[in-house]
């Protein structure tokens, strides 16, 4: 069990808290709060379970490519991979690992799943790990900031665009130690989009900020190789960096960047007692992402 509290605390405290913020707020703010709130439990949703399935996606491929060169793995294997990835993703709906069953009622989404069930299955009893509930979460929270503090304005649409997908690249960083292109493409493209349009930082600065980010963090790489004989980061990690410069611009981008390596030295030493861990500076997206989200919130 993480939380020190049980299901039952937890919601009385969900409770006091929104009518906490609704005596703060007007009535106009109370209904866009609570939309959001219900916008980013529906995304949210969807992004964990993206989460979820991006290793089983992985595993696809590999398996795939592995056939075609190796012949390694059975058919009863890939059949396997297959099922539960056709299961979680093409219906988009949780299922349990255990014993495939959908999950019905109020389980249907991973923080209800969390708080009401301890992530139990009720057809078999099983007790997932997934811990889907925590992207989830974060949505919520994050969604609910951007819409409440942004209002309605074409502003706020990019800046939820960006958080969610920041979030999935942040998760799946710290799950998979990769960051993957079909996340930081869409970031990157974006967030240049919205700059040429005027709608966020100036197109130049977006520009360079994207290959600044990029450029910087392979110059890293090369000079580790050359020196220490390691590679210190990983490739996923370029491509984020290209869009959190293009994103905040290549000041604070490069502001963003360098605080994420920063942080991630710094969790090295309180893990390992020492600057390089067993995977070096891998994985940095979710340092990548916080400090891209505080300095742009910072910045507003
Ligand atoms: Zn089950």
């Amino acid at each position: 069990m993480i939380s020190p509290y049980t299901a039952g605390e937890a919601f009385a405290l969900g409770c006091t808290s929104v009518i906490a913020i609704a005596i703060r707020l007007n009535m106009v703010q109370l209904a866009l709060f609570s939309y959001s709130v219900l916008l980013g439990l529906f995304v949210g949703e969807i992004i964990s379970l993206y989460i979820l399935a991006v290793p089983l996606w992985l595993a696809r491929s590999w398996i795939d490519d592995s056939q075609m060169t190796f012949k390694a793995y059975t058919r009863q294997d890939k059949l396997n991979y297959l099922r539960r990835f056709e299961e979680i993703v093409s219906s988009l709906s949780p299922r349990c690992v255990h014993c495939y069953e959908l999950y019905s009622g109020s389980r249907r989404l991973a923080l209800l799943r969390y708080l009401f069930h301890n992530n139990s299955c009720s057809t078999c009893d099983f007790r997932s790990q997934d811990q889907a509930f925590r992207p989830q979460l974060v949505t919520i929270i994050g969604t609910t900031y951007v819409v409440v503090s942004g209002g309605l304005e074409p502003k706020t649409l990019i800046g939820l665009f960006q958080l969610w997908l920041l979030i999935a690249i942040a998760f799946i960083s710290v799950r998979q130690h990769l960051v993957p292109n079909v996340l930081t493409y869409p970031l990157l493209w974006g967030n240049l989009l919205a700059s040429a349009f005027g709608l966020a930082v100036p197109i130049e600065s977006a520009v360079i900020g994207a290959v600044v980010g990029y450029m910087g963090q392979w110059l890293i790489l090369i000079i580790s190789r050359f020196t220490i004989k390691q590679e210190l980061v990983g490739y996923g990690s370029f491509m984020a960096g290209a869009a959190i410069g293009a994103m905040l611009g290549w000041e604070q981008g490069c502001l963003a960047i360098a605080f994420a390596y920063i942080l991630k030295l710094g969790e090295n030493m309180v893990r390992y007692r020492k600057l390089l861990g067993p995977t070096q500076l891998v994985p940095l997206g979710h340092w990548l992402v916080m400090s891209a989200l505080s300095i742009g919130m910072l910045h507003g």
